[in-house]
């Protein structure tokens, strides 16, 4: 009898003290948790105002962004990465062209990795043209970044590298028909051969066309031999401007291969801008030797943020 009392109130001991330390389990987590909100509240609320930045627009306004020497921080589309621009900025886009010719023929040519459809360039052309945009040369681009003035806005620049004779052929009527300018990057040793354009047809080109040096034989510079680097940038300079009249003061660098030696030496030269493979529709004096292009292929200009 004594047995089961004292069994009853060691029972009951048992449950008070349980029920003790469920209370005071609770008080503890309560605690917890409100010093762990009170002491993290602030992180959570600047991690959340930076993935909620806008991102930039991708359409092209070309007013300066950034007056002052201050980094400008751009978050891409997706949050990252996130690239820091400085300096005097632009956004305009720097579209990219090789071949402008027939896709049967690119196929037959093997050419298709740097081929647009001329059907599809002039689709192109035209989209520009009806959302009101506006080409301009390189080197009004360059003027813009050194003289920290703005362009028109909407305004985009077309290049075209290497001097393919169907250039001529495809791409020259379009920009005629639809009052654009474009931008050759000549590879000066290369004019006459198979497939490029003869002098003739360059200087025709002048009437549309802004020049631009890409080296004598499409050399790639970032780790040639300086002798070699002044060679194929004065060569092809000299060359460009005897045949068109046209000063020669911004460059191309094929395979989008540079280094310091070469923007040294081309600075030294006089050259004053000088364009990339850098994807980028951003544009700033503190880059200006390694302007960022869009390459385009064989989509809608909507689909590259136009
Ligand atoms: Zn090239």
């Amino acid at each position: 009898m004594l047995k089961t009392k004292s069994k009853q109130s060691e029972s009951l001991s048992f449950q008070k003290s349980q029920k003790h330390f469920l209370i005071y389990w609770f008080i503890f987590w309560t605690i917890f948790l409100c010093v762990l909100g009170i002491f993290f509240t602030p992180f959570v609320k600047a991690f959340a105002l930076q993935t909620h930045v806008a991102p930039p627009s991708i359409k092209s306004t070309s007013a300066p962004l950034s007056k002052k020497l201050v980094p400008t921080k751009v978050l891409s589309a997706t949050s990252a990465p996130v690239q820091t621009y400085s300096g005097y900025c632009l956004r305009v886009p720097v579209l990219m062209y090789h071949h402008i010719q027939p896709w049967a023929d690119a196929q037959v040519k093997k050419q298709i990795s740097l081929t647009v459809d001329n059907g599809t360039f002039e689709n192109q052309m035209a989209y520009l043209q009806s959302h009101g945009y506006q080409s301009a040369t390189a080197k009004a681009l360059v003027d813009a970044l050194r003289n920290h003035s703005g362009l028109p806005a909407k305004t985009v620049v077309l290049t075209f590298d290497d001097g393919y004779r169907d250039n001529y052929t495809y791409a020259f009527p379009v920009l005629k028909k639809y009052g654009l300018t474009g931008n050759l990057l000549l590879a000066s040793g290369l004019m006459e051969g198979p497939d490029y354009l003869t002098w003739s047809q360059v200087s025709d080109m002048k009437s549309n066309y802004y020049f631009v040096d890409h080296t004598w034989s499409h050399a790639s510079l970032g780790n040639a031999a300086a002798d070699k680097i002044h060679y194929e940038v004065e060569t092809a300079k000299n060359q460009i401007q005897d045949h068109t009249g046209q000063t020669v003061d911004i460059f191309g660098y094929p395979y989008g291969s540079f280094g310091s030696g070469v923007i040294s030496i081309l600075q030294a030269d006089g050259f004053l801008g000088a364009f990339s493979t850098i994807p980028g529709t951003m544009q700033c004096d503190s880059f200006i030797m390694a302007l960022h292009r869009t390459r385009i292929g064989n989509s809608s200009l909507a689909g590259y943020g136009l």
